[in-house]
């Protein structure tokens, strides 16, 4: 038995994604349980199907629950049991609640912080949900047990030795509701993120030297310019350490401020201020721009360094390819730009992570480097037809180079073919097993899970995928 107690707010659902461009639940048909026995009350007496919702940020199709009842497990939040490294918590807690709890003790999770921390630590497992770090991998991979309840409103304790850790690691919430969370913890250490600039002829070994060498490195590339950036952090001196001011959760700045990208900048913003139709200006996607401007080194915690994402309504892409095919998918990539100059509104982000036991991940039992693209929504009408060919273009470079994407976001199901994979095939038994498909149907995950083979063979030519699937902004 797990105890019944919650730390819940009393804010309303929202029948909307978290950026508010699209429509997710029924308003008739929403529930936001507040405590384990409302949740449990509600899966018994429930006449259909439901869909469980944490803080809605991923891809509207995964999330849209409105031919059924939609759970928002938000209400369930709060750290409830704590060890020397574990730390338990209800499924609808932030990670940003989660961090500052355990920055009190001087402690963090066991996985690189993502971009953003205002998903719930169910939702990101959920996703595979990842940062940066070839010591790490994702979210899901740092669970140590969870606690999942099932149609008739029963909980079972699911221990990282179960041989189904590989499907819970990253169940796309098709395995039951999961309810409480135990992860594993380490010291939140103080860390100098070093950032530097190289000719993008240079990336690759620069990358792959930056991702070897640090606990965290990440890189962005702008093609157009033939630069890219690169963070890579390590652990700070006694003496670094101490010219951090903040606290958990913060950063400081650190030496010489370099303004050799700034021309960059410039043009990043000029194109993003003509393709979204928006004034260039204090608005949240040029921020995520301008802080390349007169970047600098600094001193902080993981969380302070890292989670610097700035949220923008997005079409946000991301694939996972072998580390090992890196050389040549990059430079295929590089062909493609130099052939096309797509139009694209910000760098492509360079993450690399280790070797993922989650079966849906795009690090599934290799170390992999995932690479992000995003287009910014315009504050009206639709997205720039070209940028949306050129996120088809990149999804099927870089399926022919063994691509998978991140599930949590925008892709092409059609580009990269998931049935064939046996990992996927594993996870599709385990949910047959479970008999949870009719009471937590998804026509989106089986025309991913069941019904994608590739057309065109693995990974078609950029124009054979054109146009053939609308944005999914989220
Ligand atoms: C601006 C932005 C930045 C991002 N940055 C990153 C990043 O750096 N790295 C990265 O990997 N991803 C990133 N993502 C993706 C994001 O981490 C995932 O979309 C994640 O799932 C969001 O968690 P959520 O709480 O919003 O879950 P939701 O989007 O609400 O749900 C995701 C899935 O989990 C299921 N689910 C949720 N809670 C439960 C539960 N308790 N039990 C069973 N099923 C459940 C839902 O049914 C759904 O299938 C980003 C997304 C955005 C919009």
């Amino acid at each position: 038995m797990i105890a019944d107690t919650v730390v819940a707010d009393q804010a309303p659902a929202s029948t909307r994604n978290w950026a508010g461009t699209h429509l997710i639940a029924d308003p008739a048909r929403l529930a936001r349980p507040r405590t384990l026995e409302e949740l449990r009350t509600l899966v018994r007496s429930r006449s259909g199907p439901i869909r469980i919702l944490g803080a809605r940020l991923s891809c509207p199709d995964l999330l849209d629950a409105r031919p059924v009842l939609a759970v928002d497990l938000t209400g369930l939040s709060g750290v409830t049991a704590w060890s020397p490294a574990r730390v338990t918590a209800w499924a609808g807690t932030t990670l940003a609640t989660l961090n500052a709890a355990l920055g009190r003790r001087g402690q963090r999770v066991d996985a690189s912080p993502p971009v953003i921390a205002t998903q719930t630590i169910a939702g990101a497992i959920a996703t595979g949900t990842h940062g940066q770090g070839l010591r790490q991998s994702t979210i899901g991979d740092a669970v140590t047990a969870l606690w999942v309840m099932d149609g008739a409103g029963d909980i079972r304790k699911v221990t990282e030795d179960d041989p189904d850790i590989g499907g819970y690691s990253m169940h796309l919430g098709a395995l039951g509701v999961v309810v409480k969370v135990e992860l594993r913890t380490v010291p939140n250490q103080t860390y100098v993120c070093e950032r530097t600039c190289v000719d993008a002829d240079d990336l690759v070994s620069a990358f792959t030297m930056a991702a070897a060498d640090s606990e965290f490195a990440k890189a962005w590339w702008f093609p157009a310019d033939r630069v890219a950036h690169i963070w890579r952090l390590r652990p700070a001196t006694a003496a670094e350490a101490r010219l951090h001011l903040g606290g958990p959760g913060t950063a400081t700045p650190l030496g010489a401020r370099d303004s050799s990208i700034n021309y960059v900048v410039d043009g990043l913003v000029r194109k993003l201020s003509t393709d979204t139709r928006t004034a260039a200006g204090g608005r949240p996607q040029f921020l995520t721009v301008e802080r390349f401007r007169d970047f600098h080194d600094s001193v902080g915690d993981a969380h302070g360094i890292l989670c610097k994402g700035i949220p923008v309504p997005q079409i946000n892409c991301e694939i996972g390819i072998p580390l090992a095919s890196m050389d040549a998918a990059h430079a295929e990539l590089s062909r493609w730009y130099e052939e096309h100059a797509p139009r694209m509104h910000y760098p492509f982000i360079l993450r690399a992570t280790g070797p993922s036991r989650a079966w849906m991940s795009p690090a599934y039992d290799e170390p992999t480097l995932h690479y992000g693209t995003v287009v910014y929504l315009p504050e009206r009408g639709p997205c720039a037809q070209d940028a949306m060919d050129a996120l088809d273009d990149v999804q099927s470079i870089l399926a022919r180079h063994d691509g998978v994407p991140h599930l949590g976001k925008y892709f092409n199901p059609q580009v990269f073919g998931l049935v064939a994979r046996p990992s996927v095939q594993r996870f599709t038994a385990l949910r047959d097993r479970l008999s949870t498909r009719h009471w937590l149907p998804s026509d989106y995950l089986d025309s991913i899970l069941i019904h994608s083979p590739a057309e065109g063979g693995h990974g078609g030519q950029p124009d054979q995928v054109r146009g053939r699937r609308g944005g999914g902004a989220h």
